[in-house]
């Protein structure tokens, strides 16, 4: 039987990621992508928990990814002076399941980039609209028809803007600001410590080895545009490193963020995945794991399901509970950020590792 000939819109983590999946299988793959190579999220950090790798291995990615990314053995959570809240190994959270790792962006692009054809991604070519037949036209106002098309193309997602109309992500009221900085000279980091401020106030490093340390700050805020003025006065108040680590922040990259609560990724012809599917706040980590375990979970049900239709609905039902689940637990820790902050602490301290586990506990199972 013939496979469906596949487009797949977004050569980011998950649209990279199917790709090489489905290569894999022998399908025909086309892949394009709206930028040139130069993305400037690509210069921070990315956390990836062990389902996120255990998502890598099963493309084939776990070996490079060992010797570009640096093992997360420890979570720490402290107050914003650096007073310990809590702390446990990442294996008391995640089991058998495997390690969790922290890497850049750019290294994470580069390896999955290598791991398909060169000539594999159409850069440059941006996707206007899709229609139920699998008609897609393009920004030079081509159109081309496919039997899928895979709309990868992330929180501003057209394929989804044309195919789900009205479904839009949502402000979540919440700020970030991003960078890597030098530890070498900066005593007090560990492999990953988040430390909780009041307001809402979270400034969180995450070691990338080689003397680089991955820092991620938010606030909460009624706008979605960046306060006026230097954005690190917002930190003043923090101790321990944070205050060295600021200094290297001049030129951070600044999001707002957002999440979706639609819960439809197909129609017809059309599967959404990754963040185009579900943008997720950035709570849980869990944002790039949920991409590249959809990429695992589509490639599987393709090679199992030759009809298209039932292949998505398929899809749609395999995804949408632990989606969900990510996204209880993330509007729940939202939730608990903002409560005052000697309940926030004694709540940490007493229950720390327990709310840890209970969040993470049925990401355990495979995809
Ligand atoms: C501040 C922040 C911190 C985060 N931290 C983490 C973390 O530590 N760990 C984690 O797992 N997740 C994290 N996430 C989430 C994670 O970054 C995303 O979930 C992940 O990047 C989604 O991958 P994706 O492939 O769906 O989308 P993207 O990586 O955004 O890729 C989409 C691609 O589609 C392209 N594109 C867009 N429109 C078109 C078009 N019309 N035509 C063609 N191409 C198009 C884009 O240029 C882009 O390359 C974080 C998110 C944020 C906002």
């Amino acid at each position: 039987m013939n496979k469906p000939r596949i487009l797949i819109v977004g050569a980011g983590i998950s649209g990279l990621a199917l790709t090489k999946a489905l290569v894999d299988l022998g399908f025909p793959v086309e892949v394009v992508e709206r930028r040139s190579n130069e993305d400037p999220a690509l210069g921070t950090g990315i956390y990836l928990p062990a389902n996120a790798v255990r998502a890598l291995r099963a493309i084939g990615l776990e070996e490079d990814l060992a010797t570009h990314a640096k093992p997360v053995v420890r979570q720490r959570l402290e107050d914003h002076r650096g007073r310990p809240l809590t702390e446990f190994t990442v294996d008391r959270i995640w089991g058998e399941v495997g390690p969790c790792m922290a890497t850049t962006r750019r290294d994470l692009h580069d390896l999955l980039h290598a791991m398909v054809d060169s000539d594999a991604v159409r850069y440059n070519t941006e996707v206007i609209a899709v229609t139920d037949e699998g008609a897609v036209t393009f920004a030079d106002g081509t159109t081309s028809t496919y039997d899928l098309v895979v709309g990868a193309d992330g929180i501003n997602s057209a394929v989804r803007k044309s195919q789900f109309p009205g479904s839009s992500p949502r402000f979540l009221g919440q700020l970030c600001w991003r960078f890597i900085a030098d530890d070498t000279a900066i005593p007090g980091i560990t492999d990953w410590t988040a430390r909780l401020g009041a307001k809402g106030r979270t400034f969180l490093t995450v070691q990338l080895g080689a003397g680089r340390v991955y820092c991620y700050a938010d606030i909460n805020s009624p706008a979605f545009t960046a306060p006026a003025g230097d954005w690190r006065t917002l930190f003043v108040d923090f101790g321990g490193p944070v205050p060295q680590l600021l200094e290297q922040g001049a030129a951070a990259h600044f999001a707002a963020l957002y999440e979706s609560r639609n819960t439809a990724w197909t129609r017809a012809r059309t599967v959404l995945i990754g963040d185009a599917a579900h943008t997720l706040s950035p709570s849980m980590a869990q944002g790039g794991a949920m991409a590249l375990e959809d990429a695992v979970v589509l490639a599987d049900i393709l090679e199992r399901t030759p009809d298209v239709a039932t292949a998505l609905a398929a899809f749609q039902d395999r995804r949408a509970k632990r989606v969900a689940w990510v996204s209880a637990q993330n509007q729940r820790r939202d939730k608990a950020r903002n409560l005052p902050g000697p309940l926030r602490n004694i709540t940490l301290r007493h229950a720390g590792e327990r709310l840890f586990k209970s969040n993470h506990a049925p990401l355990h199972d495979q995809p």
